[in-house]
């Protein structure tokens, strides 16, 4: 079967970026190449970590958004709104303005992602209770992890909870509610304001479900300067100052490190950074760890805080949701809570998602005798290469460029031992040599004049 491939948010702008090879070496699951002097991303093995972009030296991988006049073709405009945006502001900066504004933007409703979190902790807990012969069960929160485990830890997608992640709760509830206020399905668009780039594949390629109930997706620091900047300038209009709605402390402190772990009972882990995860499920996967009942594996450090389209620093935004989740005393029987009580049982009975299937990038082929020849020849270039995992040949680590020659897509002479080697056996001429770097390298690297 061919495989689909995943939507990425994250492009690298070729002319911008300068061939350093600083996010081929830090990406986790070595998705990166360097090809005539740029970054390129293979697509079925990226899983929108974000680290490529944290990493640049020069900015040059961009998270694509969409267009905002795109919301102004519905009639019926929702801004989903994490908690992490609320830690984004000023003290001085209260949720009621930052709210107003988004309202001044265009959108004519908010809701807080967050406030269907009780539904989900529920319902995990009756999951994990029915299918409790699965255990581990690996949290599907983060989209970036879900990714991970299907190209990378393929064994163990079974192990991720089969449910609908709070996002999507709350979209599904929020069109639900609207369509119950007779407006139609066509005129609602929904749009989800995002703190990552994984969130935006997850919207536009999702994972165990058919459809998504979101209609876009909104960079997190596109908003946050556009509120600063309104309420900086006093562009308020304070008619649209409304109450804001409180959530509950579980679902304010669900987007940080802990925040679904604590819920549950029985052994639970919380990791978060992508390294730190991948050490995590190496153990699971070779049966070290054991004994554990729930795992909250999430891709950037500090979890959303740590996300790539956050703009403050990440210990500061967990300290003010901390202080709103202990100052704030939220009315379980307000307008909000008494609506979505209403909704619950629609929402109950559409959380379940279909099967996660594995997008394994290691298996070399789908004829396990292929897999295997393959596989014996990757040893056997293995034993020729340096293993010093340089990069000058414009992969991330030696058993990579050999795997990538096996699969046809690169040759023995990308090495810069190997060249010096043929070199001298007068095997290939220097000339040949210098050409072969430039493809990796691009033709600008050698020009002289580019280092004046
Ligand atoms: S987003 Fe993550 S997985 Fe994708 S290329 Fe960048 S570092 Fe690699
Ligand atoms: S970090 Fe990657 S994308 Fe950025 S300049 Fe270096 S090679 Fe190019």
């Amino acid at each position: 079967m061919e495989q689909v491939q995943f939507y990425h948010a994250l492009k690298v702008v070729k002319h911008v970026c300068i061939g350093c090879t600083h996010c081929m070496n830090i990406c986790p699951t070595a998705a990166i190449r360097v090809k005539d002097g740029t970054a390129q991303i293979d697509n079925n093995a990226c899983v929108d970590c974000g680290e490529c972009l944290k990493t640049c030296p020069v900015n040059a991988i961009i998270v694509e958004q969409d267009d905002f006049s795109k919301i102004f073709k519905f009639k019926n405009r929702v801004a989903l709104i994490p908690t992490v945006l609320l830690s984004q502001f000023p003290e001085d900066v209260s949720i009621a303005q930052i709210y107003a504004v988004i309202k001044q933007l265009g959108f004519t409703h908010i809701q807080e992602v967050d406030e269907t979190v009780p539904i989900l902790v529920n319902q995990t807990k009756e999951y994990m209770h029915k299918n409790h012969q699965d255990k581990p069960f690996i949290s599907g929160f983060c989209p970036a992890i879900v990714r991970l485990i299907q190209v990378k830890f393929p064994a163990l997608v079974s192990n991720i909870i089969h449910l609908k992640q709070v996002i999507d709760i709350t979209a599904m509830y929020c069109r639900e509610k609207l369509q119950d206020k007779n407006t139609q399905a066509d005129d609602i668009g929904i749009f989800y304001i995002t703190p990552c780039a994984a969130k935006i594949a997850a919207i536009k390629s999702p994972v165990g479900d058919e459809k998504t109930f979101i209609d876009g997706v909104i960079n997190m620091d596109f908003i946050y300067n556009k509120v600063l900047l309104n309420i900086k300038n006093n562009k308020l209009d304070h008619k649209l100052i409304e109450e804001p709605n409180i959530l509950q402390k579980k679902s304010i402190e669900w987007t940080l490190t802990g925040g679904e772990a604590n819920q549950y009972d029985g052994r639970c882990l919380a990791i978060d950074e992508i390294h730190n995860v991948i050490e995590v499920l190496e153990k699971l996967e070779d049966e070290e760890l054991t004994e554990v009942d729930f795992l909250e594996l999430r891709a950037c450090d500090n979890s959303c805080t740590g996300g790539v389209l956050v703009t403050e620093n990440r210990f500061l935004a967990i300290e003010k949701l901390r202080n709103l989740a202990k100052n704030n005393k939220p009315n379980i029987h307000n307008k909000s809570s008494q609506e979505i009580n209403k909704h619950e049982s629609y929402l109950i009975q559409n959380i379940n998602i279909g099967k996660i299937e594995p997008r394994s990038i290691i298996s070399l082929d789908k004829d396990i005798m292929v897999a295997m020849s393959k596989m014996q020849k990757i040893n056997r270039i293995m034993k020729v290469l340096p293993g010093i995992d340089c990069g000058a040949c414009g992969a991330p680590r030696c058993q990579a460029l050999a795997t990538d020659i096996v699969q046809g897509q690169a040759k023995m002479n990308q090495c810069v031992f190997m060249q010096k080697l043929l070199t001298k056996e007068g095997l290939i001429s220097p000339k040949e040599s210098f050409e072969i770097s430039e493809q990796t390298w691009g033709k600008n690297r050698f020009d002289k004049n580019e280092y004046k």
